[in-house]
């Protein structure tokens, strides 16, 4: 087994007894990544090797000392460019770190690469990067997911020991399910979002991609708490999320809701009742619960999301940022440019968003998309009065075949049904391996109620060491 092949804890504690070094490690990634990138398309951006491993070296003393990362390349990496899948960004190279960066290297863990991704996130499946879809590891012939697809599929492939991605309806965890990693979105407001490009401000969340659940812990340890730089971060002390994770599930009740259990064909069926059998075995009892506003779900967000996305994509204009195509005049520049540079999903979600917030219709969409949203986060409020955890799938199918729905983006919107809700209501939830359907991957999500990570990260553990 490569050192690539190990998880973030693993090598930490080879790094500790002497027995690995960061350069080591880095070598076995990039034989790795040599191997399979060509046919993934994982990475806008890999480091050179040498660099990242100098780097892995000399980094500063600190939980993740010496761990190389890959980020998704809507987060903002100082002198590394930064191109959220866009050709309008091409040239970006931003000159800050984002938050999440900013720690990432003061607890010792080093860049390694920026991963492909849905344009601005827009995407379930990779296919709107204008860098080319991202392949799944399982199959070349699948998508790996989207928006977070680079990010899922370069931990799965072992070219990276875990990622960073975003997740405004589900992109985290829904390429992990595809994948077959773990992917973890965090409260909303739990880990900063300063420095991350913005798809819609209200939902988007960053949160951690990784190989096991205690490694998306170990990350959480670092990234998480108070910014003063995000005005929408919280306030409120962070726990060691390490802390407890062996404690298992004893008398944790955990509700399906009704509404999570459509769609599914039977293999999917028979993968939910057998989590709840090593659930129960793991001594959780089950409750019958119902989110009964969840067919709101995606036309709420999709309203929302594109609502925002319409009113933060407005500054790409060809006069702030590198790519300019044309300075026939002012209103040709701004036009052609974002014509020329802005892919066909973007420029759809920009105009159904302009279009859902302009006088005359701002009441019959935005404002119900937003009423329907807080009938949705009550929905939650009111389950976890009854229970500590939902279980559910991540996605109702696994991962589709390339080119399966691009001809369709409502058939591809579905494959957010049961991920969007979550960040509607701002709730944190996390994917992990579930088994198979179809002979993919299936994500099983478990959710929590606000800022209950541990809960989520606890069970999450126990039923990845039970299967
Ligand atoms: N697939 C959803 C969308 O396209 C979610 C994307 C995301 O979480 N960034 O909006």
């Amino acid at each position: 087994m490569g050192l690539n092949e190990k998880t973030v804890h693993d090598i930490l504690s080879l790094y500790q007894q002497g027995e690995a070094t960061p350069t080591q490690v880095v070598a076995d990634l990039y034989q790795s990544i040599e191997a399979k990138e060509q046919s993934l398309n994982a990475f806008v951006k890999l480091l050179p090797q040498d660099e990242v491993a100098q780097q892995a070296e000399t980094a500063p003393d600190g939980p993740l000392k010496g761990i190389p990362i890959a980020i998704k390349d809507l987060i903002s990496t100082q002198g590394v460019g930064t191109t959220a899948g866009s050709q309008i960004l091409k040239d970006f190279v931003p000159i800050y770190d984002a938050t999440v960066i900013q720690r990432l290297k003061a607890a010792g863990a080093v860049v390694q690469a920026k991963t492909n991704l849905d344009e601005y996130g827009m995407g379930s499946s990779n296919e709107n990067s204008s860098f080319g879809p991202v392949r799944n590891p399982h199959n070349p012939d699948y998508v790996a997911g989207g928006s977070s697809g680079g990010s899922a599929a370069a931990v799965a492939a072992h070219e990276a020991l875990a990622s960073l991605g975003t997740d405004t309806g589900g992109s985290v965890r829904q390429p992990a399910a595809f994948c077959g990693v773990v992917g973890l979105k965090p409260t909303y407001g739990r880990v900063s979002r300063y420095g991350q490009i913005a798809y819609a401000s209200s939902l988007d969340q960053i949160g951690p991609i990784t190989k096991n659940v205690r490694d998306a812990a170990l990350i959480m340890n670092v990234i998480a708490g108070h910014d003063p730089l995000d005005t929408t971060s919280l306030n409120v002390e962070t726990e060691d999320y390490l802390d407890g994770l062996e404690n298992g599930i004893e008398g944790v009740r955990i509700g399906i809701p009704a509404e999570y259990q459509q769609g599914l064909n039977d293999e999917a069926k028979a993968c939910m009742q057998q989590w709840q059998v090593n659930f129960e075995k793991l001594g959780a009892t089950f409750v019958e619960v119902s989110l009964p506003h969840t067919s709101y779900a995606l036309s709420a967000y999709y309203l929302i999301s594109c609502s925002e996305a319409s009113a933060n994509l407005a500054r790409f204009d060809g006069v702030r940022y590198t790519t300019r195509v044309s300075d026939k005049s002012l209103n040709d520049m701004f036009s052609e440019t974002r014509d020329q540079c802005f892919g066909e999903e973007v420029k759809r979600r920009i105009m159904l968003g302009t279009y859902a917030l302009s006088s005359g219709y701002y009441d019959a969409f935005y404002k119900k998309a937003q009423q329907v949203r807080a009938l949705i986060t009550k929905d939650f409020n009111d389950a976890f009065e009854q229970v500590d955890l939902l279980l559910g799938p991540t996605s109702p199918t696994p991962a589709f075949k390339l080119g399966e729905k691009t001809d369709d983006p409502v058939n591809m919107y579905l494959s957010d049904v049961y991920t969007v809700s979550i960040n509607l209501a701002g709730v944190p939830a996390i994917s992990i391996p579930g088994g198979q359907v179809d002979g993919m991957p299936f994500g099983l999500q478990l959710i929590g109620d606000h800022l209950q990570e541990s809960k989520i990260l606890r069970a999450a553990h126990a039923f990845e060491q039970s299967s």
